[in-house]
């Protein structure tokens, strides 16, 4: 097994730095803790990792929204309107945005649509 160089990429899994060593077509990434991946596999894990972020932050946007208007609510009820309406203000603004990243996350052709697990 060859030092290979270092290359652009990470461990899916614990994020250090892997290392490329191309062996006539075929191109290996070694990672120092034992993983070993090839481009495919490697991709596989990149796509994962993108769909779980995506998925993580469109489960926190909608986490965010759904605080806010309960905040504005709150304000309501001890009558800070001032607050109410600001917190609305942010739940509405952060819905809008949120709809781009839906239509992303839920596009499957996204990726591709190249999952041979
Ligand atoms: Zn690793």
């Amino acid at each position: 097994m060859g030092l290979g160089k270092v290359s652009q990429f990470t461990c899916p899994d614990f994020h250090g730095v892997l290392v490329q060593i191309e062996e006539g077509s075929i191109v290996r990434f070694p990672c120092h803790t034992g993983h070993a991946f090839s481009m495919k596999s490697l991709i596989c894990e990149v796509n994962e990792a993108i769909d779980t972020g995506l998925w993580d932050t469109l489960r926190a946007v909608e986490e965010r929204i759904l605080l806010l208007r309960q905040m504005a609510e709150q304000a309501t009820a001890v009558g800070a309107a001032g607050d109410s309406t600001e917190c609305s203000r942010q739940a509405d603004l952060a819905e809008k945005r949120l709809k781009p990243l839906r239509a992303l996350v839920l596009d499957p052709k996204f990726f591709g649509h190249d999952d041979d697990k």
